[in-house]
């Protein structure tokens, strides 16, 4: 039975990035109703960014009460290896964190509940429900940023094996290739992130860009160093897509993340590397993600709706 909806219950869900927060105060629609935007000061270390997301989430709340707005639930969402059911953030590259019990951190030091889930799974599960993805069973979202993750719906639902499935960006491409920070060699990462995009695209033309936007801006001019690694970026996401779909029977890939904003530019190619690739599989549409940068802090509202209502349920009837 649906619960009778408060107009003032809300959620706060905050996306932690490795370069950037994403915070919002959302209703039962996920409406924003509040946003904020904040670094993340990584390189201070792992503390700092716990520290940071502290004061983030206090200051949501504080805007919220100023609203006279009631904060049911937050929901939060963080890179790396993340186990849901024990609100655990295991390990994170980018944010240096180890087996952190970050949703009882946060708890102790806001005050209020807190859900903890994956940034890239909940941007899928966001994409799935409310974007690109919705109505599809079998589901690939593939966030191609800094690094790239994949987030899997597998017959309609998302996989998550202790928080280890996804790990798209370290199915080797290129054996015996670039180190790559997980400690093998050759990655997709190393191929096709936006990072590794710039970083090549400097190393083998001499010319300093300040990200892979401004290497899609020269392809479109015609530069030939744009043009190369743009293709072997491109190849290296059809083989990893490739491999995936053949193992998942992936219906449809949803493209997001920063390379992602290149649209047909990125695609295209992608669709071309990855249908040679496919013989007998079901052939995935490859489209783009629906919800930007900001699907990863609705999935955190979906989370946070989804434990109140979880909580509402073994509420005793009656209970306010
Ligand atoms: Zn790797």
């Amino acid at each position: 039975m649906p619960e009778p909806h408060d107009a003032s219950e809300c959620v706060i869900a905050l996306d932690v990035g490795g370069t950037g927060m994403k915070g919002a105060v959302l209703d039962r629609e996920l409406r924003p109703l509040l946003t904020l935007r904040r670094p993340t000061p990584r390189e201070a270390g792992p503390d700092a960014v716990v520290d940071a997301t502290v004061a983030t989430l206090r200051t949501l709340a504080r805007q919220a009460a100023d609203r006279k707005l009631t904060v049911r639930q937050v929901g939060v969402v963080v890179p790396g290896i993340v186990d849901e059911d024990l609100a655990r953030a295991v390990y994170s590259a980018n944010l240096g964190w180890r087996d952190l019990p970050l949703a009882d951190l946060l708890e102790q030091r806001t005050g209020l509940p807190v859900t903890l889930g994956h940034d890239v799974r909940s941007g899928g599960y966001a994409e799935a429900l409310l974007g690109a993805a919705r109505g599809a069973r079998d589901v690939l979202f593939v966030a191609v940023g800094t690094g790239i993750s994949a987030a899997v719906i597998s017959d309609g639902r998302p996989l998550r094996a202790g928080g280890y499935a996804g790990e798209l960006g370290h199915l080797v491409v290129e054996p015996g290739g670039s180190p790559c920070g997980c400690g093998s060699r050759g990655c997709l990462e190393t191929v096709a992130s936006a990072t590794a995009v710039a970083a090549a695209f400097t190393a083998r033309s001499g010319q300093a860009v300040e990200g892979a936007d401004q290497v899609a801006a020269l392809l479109t001019k015609g530069d030939p160093y744009a043009h190369a690694i743009w293709q072997r970026a491109a190849e290296a996401l059809g083989t990893a897509l490739a491999t995936a779909a053949t193992l998942l029977g992936t219906e449809l890939i949803v493209l997001g993340g920063g390379l992602a904003e290149a649209g047909e530019l990125l695609l295209a190619p992608v669709r071309t590397a990855l249908a040679e690739q496919l013989t007998f599989q079901r052939r995935p549409s490859v489209v783009r993600a629906a919800l930007g940068d900001e699907a990863g802090c609705l999935g955190a509202g979906l989370h946070a709706w989804r434990a109140v209502s979880e909580a509402a349920r073994f509420e005793p009837a009656g209970a306010s």
